[in-house]
């Protein structure tokens, strides 16, 4: 060690929450220890902001000393850490003051958005408290108990049940496997349907609902899994002229015309490689033309086509 005093673990632990952010986990922390999160973190170092902040608003940001008290004061490696909170990662960390560790809760996270947990997932770890986790998109798809949150802070309407309409939980499915084979081709495919369906001049538009993404999304997986089919091609340099026009053709005449100016946007950025650009092998880490394909980026960022963005209102739900 570098002679920092390394915490030692508090008495009481809590379980991990996958995908939560630090502003939560920390929060859980220090109540399950009778502790306020001004007390906890101030045994851990030197903020840089208000010391209690409601988790629901914004992400706490450590350092890479910060990190390490974490880890200690919650008795587990910096690893698992660092798998269960995504904020953990190093390219999110503060940067760093030497030995003593810093921590900060700017006014919105830095990356990504907050979006309720599953209060069915969080009852089955044994948590009885809202958890907020860190997504790259403004709502996340419990696919296990059919539920919608999203990053309202509205405790009204936590969750919209979408066991009517299994759809939707079955087009998340589809969306997953998609990123989860093909990697960040997959998740730029699936951020440009989002972008085509929502384009200007189509009708499927996704205007200031934000369960907009809940009418998109069976057609976002059905349009990802047929870019796809061009794209892994395009990329690998054996995808021929003829074949891609061919593709482009059919596309307006199955999606109808409304999306045809959308189709000719997105064939344009994505035209054939010239030899020397092709990679031979799977899922280039920045697939072109895709320059900001990450681990909390979101689809607005992601895709190639300009979209209105979601929308993020105060006041979700129409
Ligand atoms: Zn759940």
């Amino acid at each position: 060690m570098d002679g920092t005093a390394v915490a030692r673990a508090l008495p009481l632990q809590v379980r991990f929450f996958s995908g939560e952010s630090v502003g939560s986990y920390v929060t859980r922390l220090a109540a399950r220890n009778g502790l306020s999160v001004q007390q906890l973190l101030e045994s851990m170092g030197e903020g840089l902001s208000a010391a209690s902040v409601d988790p629901r608003y914004t992400e706490l940001y450590l350092d890479r000393a910060g990190r390490e008290q974490l880890a200690a004061l919650s008795g587990r490696p910096v690893a698992d850490m660092v798998r269960a909170l995504p904020s953990l990662a190093d390219e999110h960390l503060l940067p760093g003051q030497g030995d003593v560790p810093v921590w900060r809760w700017p006014w919105s996270p830095h990356d990504g958005y907050l979006v309720r947990g599953c209060a069915l997932c969080a009852a089955a770890r044994g948590i009885d408290t809202p958890v907020w986790m860190v997504r790259a998109d403004t709502w996340h798809i419990c696919v296990r108990h059919a539920r919608f949150t999203d990053n309202s802070r509205d405790d009204a309407r936590p969750f919209i049940d979408l066991s009517p309409g299994p759809h939707v939980v079955e087009a998340e499915q589809k969306v997953r496997k998609l990123e989860r084979r093909y990697g960040r081709v997959g998740r730029a495919m699936v951020a440009d349907a989002f972008g085509i369906l929502a384009h200007d001049a189509a009708r499927l538009r996704l205007g200031a609902r934000r369960t907009a993404v809940l009418h998109l999304l069976p057609h976002v997986a059905a349009l990802a899994e047929s870019l796809l089919s061009v794209e892994m091609r395009r990329l690998a340099g054996r995808l021929t002229k003829e074949e891609h026009a061919h593709w482009h053709l059919n596309r307006r005449k199955d999606r109808g015309m409304h999306l045809s100016q959308a189709f000719a946007t997105w064939s344009s950025k994505h035209s054939l490689l010239p030899q020397d650009k092709v990679a031979p092998g799977c899922c280039p880490a920045q697939p072109d033309p895709h320059s900001r394909v990450g681990g909390l980026q979101s689809v607005d960022e992601v895709m190639c086509l300009s979209a209105p963005p979601f929308p993020v209102p105060e006041r979700p739900y129409g």
